[in-house]
């Protein structure tokens, strides 16, 4: 389980996480929407361990421990992940090379999980890929390297099936996709979430993906707070009214 408590974080001396509370039990699937600037990035990022946001308060509980006395590496260890809405290109670092580092960075302390060998990884590779429709030539291009919106989602929803976090955060995957690759990506984050009991957390502007996704909860993040909590229907209501209610105040 995930646990955010009392979170409040700041970037550059200005507060931009104003208490967030919020609690992802194993297998859940929860979505944050929100206003441009109300602070979702700026969570991905505190989870992540980011050096330039500050936190000041609350902590992030994640299998009774608190992650943001971790190193990013440790945190991404013990099963976090966190998708970004920019995800970086690397060229000249093959895809199956910087899976296979992730993986066995992930798995570090359990020596059967890790693959001797590039070759073992890419066997197994293949099987995930091909079981999450991703296209088998994008695993010998340089990471991300000239991969259109869409291959570069697909691609971050196979690294996640590689690691097999507990918990994962998605910022905006759906943001530039095209109807195909947003179903595709709603059917591989389902996969995962069945399969090794991941709980969600993704941020989007969108209701589509979330008629895929079918998420138990939906929250409303205005101006670095959580001013509301429901289901899929929160997400119908707000295409109709938008965000006019909590702007205003
Ligand atoms: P959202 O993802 O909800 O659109 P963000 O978390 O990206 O919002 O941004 C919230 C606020 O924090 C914005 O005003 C943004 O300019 C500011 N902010 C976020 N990251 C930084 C940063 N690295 N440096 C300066 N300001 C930042
Ligand atoms: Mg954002």
């Amino acid at each position: 389980m995930l646990s955010i408590q009392k979170l409040r974080a700041s970037v550059e001396g200005q507060e931009i996480l104003k208490g967030i509370d919020l609690e992802v039990l194993p297998g859940e699937v929860h979505a944050i929407m929100g206003p441009n600037g109300s602070g979702k990035s700026t969570l991905a990022h505190v989870l992540a361990g980011h050096p330039s946001y500050e936190v000041r308060e609350g902590a992030v509980v994640l299998d009774k421990k608190n992650v943001l006395d971790m190193s990013p590496d440790e945190r991404a260890q013990r099963g976090l992940f966190l998708a970004f809405q920019y995800p970086v290109e690397v060229p000249g670092v093959s895809v199956t090379k910087f899976l296979k580092h992730a993986h066995d960075a992930r798995f570090k302390d359990d020596e059967k999980r890790r693959f001797a060998s590039v070759l073992d990884f890419r066997k197994y590779l293949q099987k995930v890929a091909a079981e999450l429709e991703v296209k088998e030539s994008l695993l010998k291009r340089g990471l991300n390297e000239g991969f259109s919106g869409g291959e570069k989602k697909r691609l971050e929803i196979l690294q996640m099936a590689v690691l097999e976090p507990s918990f994962a955060l998605l910022d905006e995957t759906d943001s530039g996709l095209d109807i195909d690759a947003i179903k595709a990506v709603s059917r591989g984050v389902k996969k995962i979430v069945k399969k090794f009991g991941t709980g969600i957390v993704v941020i989007t502007h969108y209701q589509r993906i979330l008629k895929y996704l079918k998420p138990d909860f939906v929250h409303i993040m205005v101006k670095g707070k959580i001013v509301r909590h429901g289901g899929i229907e929160l997400a119908r209501e707000l295409e109709k009214t938008g965000y006019k209610e909590w702007q205003d105040q």
